[in-house]
């Protein structure tokens, strides 16, 4: 899945590389899979898709929001997948949920594994899952300040009921952060993925706090992900500590054996040693 740090590296990369071309046609692909939701329909959104031109393209959290100028936007929501640009020539995906063919022969597909939202704006925003996430601020942003941070836990309803784990998951707080970046956050800041948020010490929320920024912003500058892929195609530079790869693996701080546990519908690794 895409998190926060992809979708601003594919941001970028869409607006450096399509922004500003014509669509001459687009379609949803031939082979639909029942996990890509579409709002609207596979074929009204083949219809909006005509004669648009691509205006700004910008992330929120760790959806795509590509403008379709003059009067929508496409968005592309919880995804796993690749988003790929195509030179002119190049030949098409084997499969893909959408097409976006331009004026100068150039293209863009989206290919979804697992699943996927592909909307428009204004059905997006009237998704449920959208409202629910509506007050969630975007760890990369001048807003993203220690005390906002320590607020949102404090704040956080579920806090005796819910993990961590959650608190950051659910996108309701913290937009953009998944399963992935959350393993190497919380390893940074020591704090066990099961820990209640109600929990949480003044100082693990400051230490939280910094693993956050760090671990975003270190993973934006190297666009993303060693597992993802850019809109060329390529994977991003950022390797994470905590994954399978490290399972049974000396932790780096400590030299416990990294564990592997199956918490809250996503693996989770941890040093059994350093997070409490
Ligand atoms: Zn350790």
């Amino acid at each position: 899945m895409i998190e926060l740090p992809e979708a601003v590296t594919i941001a970028r990369q869409l607006n450096e590389t399509i922004k500003g071309k014509r669509i001459v046609e687009g379609n949803t692909g031939e082979s639909p899979h029942k996990f890509v939701f579409y709002k609207p329909s596979r074929e009204k959104l083949a219809r909006l898709l005509l004669k648009k031109s691509i205006g700004e393209v910008t992330s929120l959290g760790r959806s795509i929001h590509i403008g379709l100028e003059p009067n929508e936007v496409l968005v592309i929501d919880e995804f796993g997948g690749k988003l790929l640009y195509h030179d002119p020539g190049a030949q098409l995906p084997k499969k893909y949920h959408l097409l976006l063919k331009f004026e100068d022969n150039s293209f863009f597909t989206v290919a979804i594994q697992g699943w996927g939202f592909i909307s428009t704006l204004t059905e997006w925003k009237q998704s449920k899952w959208v409202i629910l996430r509506s007050n969630a601020i975007s760890p990369f942003g001048a807003e993203f300040t220690s005390k906002r941070f320590i607020d949102l836990v404090e704040g956080y309803e579920d806090k005796e009921k819910d993990s961590i784990k959650t608190f950051f998951t659910n996108g309701r707080s913290v937009a953009g952060i998944g399963n992935s970046y959350l393993q190497d956050i919380l390893f940074r800041a020591k704090v066990s993925p099961k820990r209640k948020v109600a929990d949480i010490t003044a100082k693990e929320k400051k230490v939280l706090y910094g693993a956050v920024k760090d671990t975003i912003e270190k993973a934006i500058r190297q666009n993303g992900r060693a597992s993802e892929r850019d809109i060329f195609d390529k994977p991003g530079n950022y390797s994470q500590i905590m994954d399978r790869y490290a399972v049974d693996k000396p932790c780096p701080n400590c030299g416990t054996a990294i564990q592997k546990i199956s918490y809250l519908g996503g693996s989770c690794y941890i040093c059994p040693q350093c997070q409490r």
